[in-house]
């Protein structure tokens, strides 16, 4: 080989193994290839760093035109591209002494693919149940209780609340001038306090013969209260006084025969125009008598 350099045997090896594995005899074409791989060689190694100085040979699976990771204490490969014609020198030859395919050489190996997991069908939602029933209302909220107000003032009161009735009205009695009963006896004892049945303003009050010391109311509504035979008054005439408010005591004065209170209800401030007295109360939610 006059065309290549005095490279050492290793190098000299490189190229017979080149050319072998080419099947080309060595003529000066062939001569000349090995000399262009060997000289590739010799530039890393003239060229490369210290790991590159030892390109060629290199380790199996590198190649000569791959720069090796690392020195190579016995460089007697070669790289070439593989399958390779190449047949040892002899059986006892190996082949790892002469030949060995760079890694980077090797036709490209379809990659298996890995397999791939069969998609599991999903499964179809549930369908959300449809409500049977729609959703009860929320309960309202309970009203708050009211706070209690103050008792309001009583609009109508008895004369003498829970006193019992000792002579009704409108009794036949020749006594009286108009024959009968004007109003309603209640047995109570003398200097009992006396309400006045509704709202009112005092008419008068005063002594009135035989009736004795009397209060006379005018009613909210119109009508006239007597109260007769008191034995004190705490009001006056032209004074409002409101429903359970006290007016006086009760006595036995004027036209009696003995403590009492007589009390009338009278649709006019005149003797005789009188309604039954326990009817109007009544008619006025009050029963205590
Ligand atoms: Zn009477």
């Amino acid at each position: 080989m006059p065309s290549v350099p005095p490279l050492g045997p290793a190098l000299c090896r490189l190229a017979d193994s080149f050319l072998r594995q080419t099947g080309r005899t060595h003529s000066t074409t062939a001569a000349a290839a090995g000399a262009a791989v060997l000289t590739g060689a010799l530039l890393l190694t003239t060229t490369g760093s210290a790991s590159a100085q030892t390109i060629a040979p290199t380790t199996p699976g590198s190649s000569a035109f791959t720069a090796p990771h690392g020195a190579v204490n016995a460089p007697v490969l070669v790289q070439v591209a593989g399958p390779s014609p190449y047949t040892l020198p002899s059986e006892q030859a190996s082949a790892q002494e002469y030949v060995a395919v760079a890694a980077n050489l090797l036709p490209a190996q379809a990659a298996v693919p890995a397999p791939v997991a069969e998609p599991q069908p999903q499964p179809e939602p549930e369908p959300e149940p449809a409500p049977v029933e729609p959703a009860p209302a929320p309960a309202p909220e309970p009203a708050p209780e009211p706070t209690p107000a103050p008792a309001p003032a009583p609009q109508w009161s008895a004369p003498v609340p829970g006193a019992p009735t000792s002579n009704p009205y409108g009794v036949r009695n020749p006594h009286y001038a108009a024959g009968y009963h004007t109003g309603v006896d209640f047995a109570v004892p003398q200097g009992t306090p006396l309400l006045a049945v509704g709202n009112a303003t005092v008419v008068s009050a005063g002594w009135d013969g035989a009736y004795g010391k009397e209060v006379v109311l005018r009613l909210a509504d119109g009508r006239y209260a007597q109260y007769a035979h008191m034995s004190s008054l705490s009001v006056s005439a032209g004074q409002r006084v409101a429903a359970g408010q006290q007016i006086g005591r009760s006595g036995n004065t004027g036209n009696s025969t003995g403590p009492h209170l007589h009390f009338e209800i009278r649709s006019a401030n005149q003797y005789g125009r009188v309604i039954n007295p326990i009817a109007y109360l009544s008619g006025h939610g009050v029963t205590d008598f």
